[in-house]
């Protein structure tokens, strides 16, 4: 088998490994994935027809596997912006593509030119490669690893590179226009480096996609997808290791347990899925304002957690009043919300043996402004504030 072949043969094979990853990956919602699918089958299809007609292939499929591939090359790149949440498509690379489509068309076809061609598919693909690394790169998130991130900017700055110097060997240096399909030594090898690193792209973007996956399961299994809010065991673990931080540095922490008013009975008289929205609407209130550092949790049902480091109780108190007027007050004519009260008990945390006891003390507050009338919150101890529904303007029920 000649090296040419070889080469063929190699990326043919190493497409498909990767288009079988992606598909099996495809099922899940990972952005850009499916371009990515798309992009690998079109590879492995361009290297097939070379293949297939290696010894002397046609003009036909020296055409279609060139405009296989810069299809191929887009889709991959569009699948790149998606993952990382950009707009997949630019104005300027359909035009250049349409512009390029034709160019290929006319070398290889009607004024054959497999110099003018070979660099003008360089010089594409090149900008594509680079354009891949840079868009995978650059969306880096700390806290997660990046691994996937350099593999993919590794191979794509190497191909990129190779392809950019095979465009400049091509188009200034190759001296003499092959109307022939041959390529030069040199040429080759070129040719031979950038491919082989694509294997090593797709390799980076199957562990992007799957440490997506890893990242939506770590979400589903931390968060509550209706509130935003952690759910109980992450917000007892988080809970657990700020109390103790708290309490070795004689910090202040306290908790408030907040418990949504008559919440039966807009399920009762709205139905079930506005009462789902008005668990939605407290999530986003509370997560709009709690401070960088405040932990947010559902305990159950619309039982709900906040911890709040070095912060006294009073200034809690403050917190969580804001909240509850920002609730009271929502205007059911001017945007169709449902307004709602809450009531809300507060205790110190760090000196508690444990988060569990500390969410019992705040518990009997909470109980206690129930008992009260509700719409309030109590403090443990002698703090104390009071929001009474006579406070607040209007009521939704
Ligand atoms: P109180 O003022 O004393 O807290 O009374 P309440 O009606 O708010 O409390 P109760 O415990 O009687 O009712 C809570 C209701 O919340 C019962 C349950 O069906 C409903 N609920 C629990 N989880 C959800 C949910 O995720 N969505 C909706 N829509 N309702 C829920
Ligand atoms: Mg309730
Ligand atoms: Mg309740």
């Amino acid at each position: 088998m000649s090296s040419s072949l070889a080469l063929l043969a190699t990326v043919f094979v190493s497409c498909l490994s990767s288009a079988a990853v992606l598909g099996y990956l495809a099922r899940y919602q990972v952005a850009g994935l499916r371009r990515w699918l798309a992009a690998h089958c079109l590879f492995a299809a361009a290297s097939g027809v070379l293949f297939i007609t290696h010894a002397r292939p046609p003009a036909a499929a020296m055409l279609a596997s060139c405009l296989i591939v810069l299809a191929g090359a887009l889709l991959m790149l569009q699948g790149c912006r998606a993952f990382v949440s950009k707009a997949p498509s630019r104005t300027g690379e359909h035009v250049a593509l349409g512009v390029s489509v034709c160019a290929v068309f006319y070398w290889t076809w009607i004024s054959p030119n497999v110099v003018a061609r070979a660099a003008l598919m360089s010089f594409l693909l090149a900008y594509a490669r680079m354009a891949v690394g840079w868009t995978i790169w650059s969306a880096r998130v700390r806290g997660r690893p990046q691994y996937g991130h350099w593999l993919v900017l590794g191979a794509a700055l190497v191909g990129g590179v190779v392809y950019l110097a095979r465009g400049i060997l091509n188009a200034f240096f190759a001296g003499h226009a092959l109307t022939s399909a041959a390529h030069t030594a040199p040429d080759f090898a070129f040719l031979g480096v950038s491919i082989l690193s694509l294997p090593i792209l797709s390799i980076g973007l199957v562990m992007l996609a799957n440490d997506r996956l890893m990242q939506q399961v770590e979400n589903l299994a931390t968060f509550d997808d209706l509130t935003g809010a952690l759910i109980r065991r992450a917000f007892m673990t988080r809970g657990e290791a700020l109390r103790r931080t708290a309490r070795a540095a004689h910090a202040e922490l306290c908790v408030a347990i907040i418990d949504i008013d008559d919440f039966k009975a807009i399920n009762d008289r709205h139905g079930h899925a506005a009462g789902d929205r008005v668990l939605a609407d407290f999530g986003a209130e509370v997560r709009r304002r709690i401070r960088l550092g405040d932990v947010f949790g559902r305990l159950g049902g619309e039982e709900f957690a906040i911890l709040f480091p070095h912060t006294s109780m009073a200034e809690a108190a403050r917190i969580v009043g804001d909240m509850l007027l920002a609730v009271r007050c929502s205007s059911p004519a001017a945007d169709g919300k449902l307004a709602y009260a809450f009531s809300a008990g507060i205790d110190e945390c760090a000196q508690a043996d444990s988060v569990s006891d500390a969410l019992a003390g705040a518990d009997a507050m909470l109980y206690r402004a129930k008992r009260a009338g509700k719409c309030r919150i109590e403090l443990a101890q002698k703090e104390s504030v009071r929001q009474t529904a006579s406070d607040m303007a209007g009521s939704a029920f």
